[in-house]
């Protein structure tokens, strides 16, 4: 074990079941335990337990954030909204102390999970909404709303999660 696995060591134990996300930017943890919404999963799943690092030492990105959640595997397509804010970030899977990586990717087509934010949007009716569906551009980084055209940052994503 090098001096620098031996420090992260220290501040976290191994988890044997769950999901280890690497690579946050620095100080940017809160904004993961957003989109993934976190705070929702703990109410709901009262085994889970979630650890937050901030300003690890990186040899690729100098400081990062790390974070851990025991005892529960996050879902690919919340894994994959993740990438469309953080493209360098790292979503592990651990199963019984092995660590395999989850090859994120920027889906094409999005559905559910994120709001419209053009309020007189059809998917944000008060009756009979339909799921939200959004058309990713990828090289402008930019979401587009199927029904209203509406566009949407990816950075303004985790503003935008449902609840
Ligand atoms: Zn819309």
């Amino acid at each position: 074990m090098s001096k620098r696995e031996a420090g992260e060591e220290m501040l976290v134990r191994k988890i044997e079941q769950g999901t280890v996300i690497d690579h946050i930017p620095d100080w940017k943890a809160e904004t993961v335990a957003k989109v993934l919404r976190l705070d929702k999963l703990a109410r709901m799943q009262a085994d889970v337990s979630v650890a937050i690092l901030q300003n690890v030492k990186s040899q690729s990105l100098g400081r990062k954030d790390i974070v851990k959640i025991d005892r529960w595997q996050v879902d690919e397509r919340d894994a994959d909204i993740l990438s469309l804010v953080f493209p360098g970030i790292s979503v592990n899977y651990v199963n019984e102390w092995k660590v395999s990586k989850y090859q994120a990717r920027v889906p094409d087509v999005i559905e559910g999970r994120i709001r419209c934010p053009e309020v007189s949007c059809i998917s944000n009716a008060e009756r009979e909404p339909v799921v939200t569906k959004f058309i990713t551009l990828k090289r402008e980084r930019l979401l587009q709303c199927h029904y209203c055209d509406t566009l949407l940052g990816f950075d303004a994503v985790p503003d935008h999660v449902s609840g």
